[in-house]
């Protein structure tokens, strides 16, 4: 069987240091990450500028063929991706974890491939005919977190390369190996200088969102650096689309019926042990269904196993790394301390090797908590009563971020029309954070802007160009 060591060593040699990364399960090496710098940076950037217009020129279809190409060869590698990724990132093999974000991986580049762009006809009276077109960018820099570092990273340089654009990734320093991994295996179906990675910290992703090469920056990130970023790119006016923070919201409406929901509801809110921007973190249940859904939901996630994303057996891992077992344990202490009731979880062990912190149900917290009004993204979900949908969507609406929402309830029109009310980029009804490569997806507030996937998606990778004569 292929391993990810022969994948990664296929890698081109740093130009300085290496850097070990470790397994935030065990505290093992999984291997070297290259340590690059602004100068390799620059001759990223440099190479991608020269490739890009013969990529240009190839047209749609023989660039959507090579995106079939890739994915192909993404499921050939899919065993060793996945190992790697669990090694690197913690997330288990099983469950909606490594193997499935690889599978992702696969189906965001068959998608991108699929799309159809026409050009549009605006305007066709006798006297004006005005087209819409999409020109490529040019060179595209590409800025990614360490959740979901391999499917984010395709989400961003498929729409790309389907565009006609060469592509510059800067990885999260947590997760570099996944993304080296998963590139050179989509490489191996693209020109040379067309898709590169480099491996740096926070100097070379500014650079990149600075650089005057550089038309767009695809920004998936937390909401304080894509701040940072907007500032970054202003003199040379890049566009930008900015996936950020969130703080998911669920209403749970009185004719749900709990057992019904349990189990979706805790993926909504675990998937990837809760590392994930657009889960479901604050859960607002009616007052005549309040105890029931507690009792539902911690039947369902007391059983789910948690442990070394190898085992097979387990479907829930570490938090990926110390600064975010640290934010997940402050947030929890705070809702402790306030009185509120722990029904499940609430106490790391101690001295244990790896970011273990255990899944944690709390009731009866105050909507103010900090659990609540912050982003805790981890396993860790507050659980807060109403008495009014009212109520419920004023405290949903109530943060500076609209990620994604959901309504739960056995009457959808009813959950349609409470899910108009709440402000987010996507309201799922009886599921939460269900992405789907044909389906817009986007923040609203601070959670970001601009849409990724389907045909929005590669519009948000071109220059709209209006030819009117
Ligand atoms: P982060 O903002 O700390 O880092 C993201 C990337 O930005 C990293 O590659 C980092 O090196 C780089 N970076 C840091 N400072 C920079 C700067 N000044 N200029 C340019 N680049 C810079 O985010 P994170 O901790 O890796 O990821 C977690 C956050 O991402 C959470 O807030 C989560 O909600 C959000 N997220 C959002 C989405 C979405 O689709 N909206 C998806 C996944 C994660």
């Amino acid at each position: 069987m292929e391993t990810y060591a022969s994948i990664l060593t296929a890698t081109s040699p740093a130009s300085g240091t290496t850097r070990t990364l470790l397994d935030p399960a065990t505290g093992e090496p999984v291997g070297e990450a290259p340590v690059h710098t602004v100068e390799d940076l620059e001759r990223a950037i440099a190479a991608a500028a020269a490739a890009q217009p013969a990529w240009a020129a190839l047209g749609h279809e023989a660039r959507s063929a090579a995106l079939l190409r890739a994915a192909d060869a993404v499921e050939r590698s899919s065993e060793a991706l996945a190992v790697l990724l669990s090694r690197e990132q913690g997330k288990p093999l099983n469950g909606p974890n490594a193997r499935f974000e690889v599978g992702a991986c696969a189906a965001w580049l068959r998608a991108a491939a699929a799309t159809e762009l026409s050009t549009e006809t605006v305007v066709d009276d006798g006297e004006t005919h005005a087209e819409l077109h999409y020109r490529p960018i040019g060179v595209v820099g590409a800025i990614g977190p360490w959740n979901w570092p391999m499917m984010i990273s395709v989400w961003q340089l498929a729409p790309a390369l389907r565009m006609g654009n060469a592509v510059v990734i800067k990885p999260s320093e947590y997760t570099p190996l996944s993304v080296l991994a998963l590139v050179n295996v989509i490489n191996q179906e693209l020109p040379e200088g067309i898709l590169s990675v480099i491996c740096g910290g926070r100097e070379v992703g500014a650079r990149l969102a600075e650089h005057p090469a550089i038309g767009k920056v695809m920004f998936t990130g937390s909401t304080a650096t894509g701040k940072a970023i907007i500032r970054s790119s202003a003199d040379t006016v890049k566009r930008l689309t900015l996936e950020l923070g969130g703080n998911d919201a669920g209403i749970v409406l009185p004719d749900a019926d709990p057992a019904a929901i349990a189990e979706d509801l805790f993926w909504g809110a675990f998937i990837n042990t809760g590392q994930t921007c657009a889960a479901l973190k604050r859960l607002y249940v009616h007052d005549d269904i309040y105890d029931a859904v507690c009792e539902a939901l911690t039947k369902v996630a007391a059983a789910m196993p948690m442990g070394v994303g190898l085992d097979e057996n387990n479907v829930l891992g570490p938090l990926q790394n110390k600064a975010q077992f640290e934010i997940v344990s402050r947030l929890v202490q705070a809702a402790k301390d306030s009185g509120a009731r722990v029904l499940l979880g609430g106490n790391p062990e101690a001295g244990q090797p790896g970011y273990f912190y255990p899944t944690t149900l709390i009731a009866d917290i105050d909507n103010s908590n900090p659990l609540v009004a912050q982003e805790q993204f981890g396993p860790a979900l507050p659980i807060i009563r109403y008495s009014s949908v009212d109520e419920a969507v004023a405290m949903a609406n109530a943060l500076d971020v609209g990620l994604g929402a959901s309504v739960w309830s056995s009457d959808p029109a009813r959950a349609r029309a409470v899910a108009a009310r709440i402000e987010a980029g996507t309201v799922w009804i009886n599921k939460h954070g269900a992405v789907d490569p044909r389906v817009p997806f986007g923040g609203a507030k601070q959670s970001g802007y601009g849409l990724e996937f389907g045909v929005e998606g590669l519009k948000a990778l071109g220059v709209p160009q209006v030819i009117n004569g």
